[in-house]
């Protein structure tokens, strides 16, 4: 009993309330504005150099490449033009070794290989042809590249600085195009870049492409590994445009829409704390991790993020559990009684940071079996604890569900604030989003409470959360990277940059 009462204390101190939420919409608000006006707040608001989003008529063949938190994909698709396509991709997990490595050239260098790759097992013919031809660039290649980058053009981009466990301080300032086509030329391959573009704006594309309807698409939004959004915003209403122009020498965009995509880098809300949540985990999670102070939001609601603060609250747990009472003992554990044969090898991943994988929250929080049995199992294979008792298993679960929740929450915060915003509600009727990420994909009823925050938000309320649309755009930002390749394709051509 003592256990149980334990866990739900602490999955107390993760409740987000209406009211907390309410004041995170109104301090999201006034970061959106404050980025809009100056350069290198907070809440970074970079013009992407998007101006217009597709409306499913496009067509042509593109090579996409996507560089993620965990893989990198490489992709060509054809656009059919009746919101349709085909695609063919391969898909690699980023080693390790190269997320943190001293030289750039090293990551690059391995991205332009597997492009070489690709080319070569599906475009074999064009591929060789264009080699003995010695032609120049062949493939209009749209790099997905998810990181935080200040665009200063449609094909141009320095890198701010790495989130999700990269760190590769040569690179930082750099222009990640050049880096890539450097690379791309040592193999000699026939492919230019020609669109640097974030996920979260490729989601927003391929949402946008493929959605059924006439309304374009206001959000595109990434809950995976990281979390970020990209939203349409009026020109007029991008404040710092005009200095940035005249930093670049010119406006090197089609202006004539009157639309600018931003990536809001919603990582970065609230690096200050003024509103968001703050337990002992959050902390000593950002403390120990290498780039404390920053991604504040993206700490609280991405999956790379989620399972290390559920073991930092197990750990709590482990260490402050009375005798007698099984959770998690370990060998050592000198009050391991007879009454429990619960054992926790110490070299579980429960002692290691960064232990704890998403997929266990989404594992946990589905189980309605038995006594809980699937957690109980998950536990013995993946955390190495012997005869799992069911007490462990209902407190992990209310720690699990307490921390999904909390991060639905502070999702439904970001979007809710683009929504209210964007005044599509009123103009529309309807907010359409695009959504992608290993959280809502698997994380069970993560939209369900996105959809309950949405109805306690002043200004969206129960009426307005009917008319907000929410559709998976899976894999969407190799389509989006195509398709924004496509338009600066045709922007190149008409002779705008
Ligand atoms: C990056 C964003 C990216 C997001 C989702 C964050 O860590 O800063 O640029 O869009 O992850 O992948
Ligand atoms: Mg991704």
């Amino acid at each position: 009993m003592a256990l149980e009462q334990e866990a739900k204390r602490m999955a107390v101190e993760f409740d987000f309330s209406k009211d907390e939420l309410n004041k995170g919409v109104q301090e999201f608000i006034a970061e959106m504005h404050e980025g809009l006006e100056k350069q290198g707040t907070t809440l970074r608001q970079i013009p992407t150099y998007v101006t217009a989003v597709p409306n499913g008529t496009e067509k042509g063949t593109f090579l996409a490449v996507d560089l993620g938190g965990t893989n990198f994909r490489v992709c060509s698709i054809t656009l059919h033009g009746n919101h349709t396509f085909s695609l063919t991709q391969s898909k690699v997990a980023v080693p390790r070794t190269l997320m943190e490595t001293e030289v750039a050239s090293e990551l690059f260098g391995f991205m332009a290989k597997q492009i070489e790759n690709f080319l070569k097992e599906h475009h074999a013919d064009h591929f060789e042809t264009h080699m003995e031809r010695g032609e120049v660039p062949y493939f209009d290649l749209g790099f997905t590249f998810s990181f935080p980058v200040e665009q200063v053009g449609i094909n141009k981009g320095r890198l701010v600085r790495w989130t999700k466990g990269f760190q590769i301080q040569e690179a930082i300032g750099k222009d990640v195009c050049d880096l890539l086509e450097k690379e791309l030329k040592a193999l000699n391959l026939p492919v230019k870049v020609s669109a640097l573009v974030n996920d979260t704006v490729g989601t927003l594309m391929a949402r946008s492409y493929t959605s059924p309807g006439k309304e374009s698409t206001l959000l595109g939004a990434i809950f995976g590994t990281g979390t970020n959004g990209a939203y349409v915003e009026k020109l007029s209403n991008v404040k710092k445009m005009a200095a940035i122009d005249e930093q670049e020498g010119g406006t090197k965009y089609d202006s004539s829409t009157g639309l600018m995509i931003v990536n809001t880098e919603w990582g970065s809300f609230d690096n200050g704390l003024k509103v968001l949540p703050d337990t002992s985990y959050d902390q000593s999670l950002d403390k120990e991790s290498n780039n404390p102070g920053i991604q504040m939001f993206e700490k609280r609601v991405s999956g790379m993020f989620l399972g290390e603060i559920l073991r930092r609250a197990m750990l709590a747990l482990h260490k402050h559990s009375s005798p007698g009472v099984a959770f998690l003992r370990d060998k050592s554990s000198a009050d391991n009684d007879m009454s429990t044969t619960t054992h926790i090898d110490p070299a579980s991943v429960l002692f290691k940071q960064w232990g704890i994988d998403t997929s266990f929250l989404s594992i946990v929080e589905e189980d309605q079996s038995d006594h809980l049995r699937i957690t109980k199992q998950v536990l013995e294979k993946d955390l190495m604890v012997s005869a799992a008792a069911t007490e462990d298993a209902i407190a992990i679960k209310m720690l699990v569900h307490a921390i999904g929740k909390r991060a639905a929450r502070l999702a439904a915060v970001a979007i809710g604030a683009v929504v209210i915003e964007s005044k599509r509600l009123e103009t529309d009727g309807l907010a359409d989003i695009g959504v992608d990420g290993s959280l809502v994909e698997y994380y069970p009823g993560f939209e369900d409470y996105i959809r309950e925050a949405f109805r306690e938000i002043d200004g969206i309320g129960p009426e307005g959360e009917k008319k907000i649309r929410i559709g998976l755009a899976k894999d969407g930002s190799g389509l989006g990277a195509a398709l924004i390749a496509l338009v600066a394709h045709q922007a190149e051509k008409a002779g705008h940059v």
